[in-house]
């Protein structure tokens, strides 16, 4: 299949479980900002299976830690999805954001996620 994602190269997965894998992206917002995507082709969030959905909490709580113990500069983080070209989605397999935060990254951090549409 024609999929960024369905085609990374083994050695840039930090991280799998038996339904996701996780890397780090290409051109990260900030440091550490990572991908976790689920092995099977599925286009968005609301195309996964509860088994999938309910799977990904660990593999996100576990790299929450593993990154803040590696930098401690880290203080916060935003969880981001886009689900559909609309919502701005550009690589149509699945995946979920994790994108570390830190203190004064940016003037005002306010509102967070709410900032999609400026
Ligand atoms: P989205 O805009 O939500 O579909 O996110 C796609 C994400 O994939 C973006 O954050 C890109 O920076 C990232 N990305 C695109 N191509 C690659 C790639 N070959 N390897 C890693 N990340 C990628
Ligand atoms: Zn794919």
């Amino acid at each position: 299949m024609n999929c960024i994602f369905c085609n990374i190269e083994e050695p840039r997965i930090i991280d799998q479980d038996a339904l996701f894998f996780v890397i780090r992206d290409g051109f990260p917002v900030t440091e550490g900002h990572s991908l976790f995507i689920p092995h099977r082709h599925a286009p968005t969030w609301f195309d996964l299976t509860t088994e999938e959905q309910t799977a990904l909490s660990a593999l996100l709580n576990k790299h929450k830690k593993l990154l803040q113990d590696a930098d401690s500069t880290i203080t916060g983080f935003n969880i981001g999805m886009n689900c559909g070209e609309d919502a701005g989605q550009t690589v149509m397999h699945c995946h979920v954001h994790l994108i570390p935060r830190r203190k004064g990254d940016m003037e005002d951090p306010k509102g967070g996620v709410r900032g999609v549409i400026p």
